[in-house]
């Protein structure tokens, strides 16, 4: 059986920030985008609430200019009626314009307070306009009509300017803000994807020294600690389960002489060949693992004496027959072996292990390349 691990953590911590970066940073450009929409058109709004009264401004000195030629003329009565009238209207527009953009108050105030005067001067001049058309004489409403058309022209040409300059002020703001944020999520997305980085490189560690502390380096199975881990784990269930439990101990016979004879890296590449015909003989179920030196184990789970005798014979068999092409050696190789099945007085793993160690020094004792049941 081949040492498991764990899914890769790492990518997928990885993927939930990045994917998490990613929604905020749009969220962020989607804001960004209607806020500045939205102060663009708050000044187009405002720009147009000032340059259509400067037009007017514009139209009451020519009518007043008329006016100083044909005072009786009533087309141009009415014209000028219908200017006293919108004037007040425009400045009502402008004032609940600025103060519904919350600019700075201070600023507008002078001009504000101008065109306020003129709202407050257009009844008695309605009320002139009304006697002249009843015959009075012009001057005065023209006087008063000039004075008026000048604190109007003023005070729009102040306003104007002032907004011209807030708008240019206020995109420079929102250009850095957005310069702001782009860094921002930028900044974001580094973190995220160094962490990610980070959290790869600590799981493959992870996974490497969790290897390294259950692996045989040499055969590549699992090593004593990963066996008696395992084992612990597999005797407990048959302690609830009832279900029988085998293990058996190998060691290869007179391994010393193929070091001694051949080499040591020749006694390694025996070793990997011996595990290799392990594996092919068990089991998807059974646990294979490398106990030390030239000595290896089987566990079987589920398998009875009978059952587990059937394997190890067959293990046996197959490692007496390797050719010397397959060993790397010219030699043969024999194993003995020791197998036990766990019974109901089985304590504990220690005593199930015991009996198969029992059992392979009296299969060594016996003359070697063969299986001693305990
Ligand atoms: P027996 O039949 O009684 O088991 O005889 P043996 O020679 O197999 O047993 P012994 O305990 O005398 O020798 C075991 C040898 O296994 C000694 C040691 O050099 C060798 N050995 C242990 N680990 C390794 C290894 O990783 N590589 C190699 N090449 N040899 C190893
Ligand atoms: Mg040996
Ligand atoms: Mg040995």
């Amino acid at each position: 059986m081949n040492l498991r691990f764990n899914r890769p953590l790492g990518w997928q911590l990885g993927l939930g920030f990045t994917l998490l970066a990613g929604i905020c940073a749009i969220a962020a450009g989607i804001y960004l985008y209607q806020v500045r929409q939205q102060l663009g058109s708050n000044y187009t709004a405002l720009v147009a609430d000032v340059i259509r009264p400067q037009l007017h401004t514009a139209l009451l000195r020519s009518t007043l200019n008329e006016f100083r030629e044909d005072p009786q003329d009533s087309e141009l009565i009415e014209r000028f009626d219908n200017l006293l009238w919108r004037i007040p209207q425009h400045i009502e527009g402008i004032s609940f314009g600025l103060s519904k953009n919350r600019f700075a108050p201070a600023e507008y105030r002078s001009s504000l307070n101008r065109l306020r005067r003129v709202e407050e001067k257009i009844p008695h001049l309605r009320q002139t306009l009304g006697e002249i058309a009843a015959g009075a004489p012009p001057d005065d409403l023209i006087q008063q009509g000039i004075a008026i058309e000048n604190d109007l022209a003023q005070a729009y040409s102040r306003l104007s300017h002032l907004l011209h300059s807030e708008a240019a002020k206020q995109r420079i703001v929102m250009d850095r803000l957005a310069i702001g944020i782009a860094v921002l999520i930028l900044v974001i997305l580094l973190l995220v994807g160094g962490l990610m980085l980070l959290l790869m490189r600590l799981h493959h560690q992870h996974k490497k020294v969790l290897q390294l502390s259950l692996m045989d380096e040499l055969t590549g199975l699992g090593n004593r600690r990963y066996v008696l881990n395992f084992a612990e784990r597999l005797f407990e269930q048959r302690q609830r389960s009832g279900l029988p439990l085998s293990i058996a101990v190998l060691d290869l016979d007179h391994f010393k002489r193929v070091n001694d004879d051949f080499g040591h890296p020749a006694g390694d590449q025996v070793l990997k060949v011996f595990a290799d015909s392990l594996l092919d003989e068990v089991r998807k179920a059974d646990v294979v693992a490398r106990l030390g030196g030239e000595e290896f184990c089987v566990l079987m789970p589920e398998t009875d004496a009978e059952g587990a005798l059937e394997v190890v014979e067959r293990i046996r068999h197959r490692v007496a027959t390797l050719s010397h092409q397959e060993l790397g050696v010219p030699v043969g190789l024999t194993v003995s072996l020791g197998l036990a099945t766990a019974v109901n007085h089985d304590a504990s793993f220690d005593q199930l292990y015991s009996r198969a160690d029992r059992a392979l020094y009296q299969a060594k004792t016996q003359g070697r390349n063969r299986v001693v049941v305990d």
